[in-house]
């Protein structure tokens, strides 16, 4: 198999990923945390965005395992900004490459994972994740997912 076949269409996930993060914020602004919702830079527009997360899959492909799929991908999350409390249908493996994130797990402490660690969340366990640090924060997000379902839903 072509492995360049397999890589994402990076733009349109991203498309994907902003569309996601733009129900959560017209669907749920008002029980968000303000700070979680930036201003877009620069512009006037009235439309609340959810500040600036970038999110770009690189690979995706089956497991061994019948029915599961490996999903990895990069998450560029701005000073300042968190990623609203949702869950995967899937264990993930959260690598810190830059910066600083605090993860809020149901049922746990937040952690604040820094730049070289890394946190595993088990499969459906809700959380948030937050930049905790002064600077631009990077997340290597690894999942091991169910085939065939959404890979976040968004958690009330
Ligand atoms: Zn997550």
């Amino acid at each position: 198999m072509n492995s360049i076949g397999n890589v994402i269409d990076q733009n349109r996930r991203q498309l994907l990923w902003k569309a996601v993060l733009g129900i959560a914020a017209a669907g749920s602004a008002s029980l968000l945390p303000s700070q979680l919702i930036a201003a877009p830079a620069g512009q006037g527009t009235a439309t609340p965005r959810l500040s600036g997360i970038q999110r770009t899959d690189l690979i995706q492909d089956d497991l061994s395992v019948p029915g599961r799929e490996a999903v990895q991908a990069l998450v560029e999350i701005p000073a300042g900004a968190a990623a609203p409390r949702h869950s995967h249908p899937g264990e993930e493996i959260a690598y810190v490459v830059e910066g600083s994130l605090e993860y809020a797990l149901d049922g746990r402490p937040p952690v604040i994972v820094k730049a070289g660690e890394a946190l595993f969340i088990p499969y459906g366990v809700p959380h948030a994740v937050k930049n905790v640090g002064r600077g631009n924060a990077v997340e290597l997000a690894t999942y091991f997912a169910d085939k065939g379902k959404p890979l976040f839903v968004l958690e009330k």
